[in-house]
């Protein structure tokens, strides 16, 4: 779970997941209030591994068994990389770029 660079509370789960989908201007911290920012490094992860998996449905998709795979793969894997991304995300209190 992230902890706050500003006063070292650790968020829980519910409070990252929630403010993880505010991913343009920063969150704020619940406890001391301070703007933080989710990594440049986490950020190119959590795009670039939905792509991965969109891709790799994809080619499975191509290669093997009709479309309704390729969404039943889609409709399990995209929430379940919701519902673990809080667990990987590291914070920061200066906007990094990206590039
Ligand atoms: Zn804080």
């Amino acid at each position: 779970m992230p902890v706050c660079q500003s006063c070292h509370h650790k968020w829980s789960w519910k409070q990252t997941f929630v403010k993880s989908f505010a991913l343009i201007g920063g969150m704020r911290c619940p406890y001391c209030d301070e703007k933080q920012y989710i990594t440049a490094r986490v950020k190119k992860r959590s795009t670039v591994i939905p792509l991965f998996i969109v891709l790799l449905t994809a080619i499975g998709n191509f290669f093997f068994t009709p479309t309704h795979v390729f969404l039943y793969s889609l409709a399990i894997l995209l929430p379940l990389v919701l519902v673990i991304n809080p667990f990987f995300v590291e914070l920061s209190s200066e906007e990094e770029p990206l590039f």
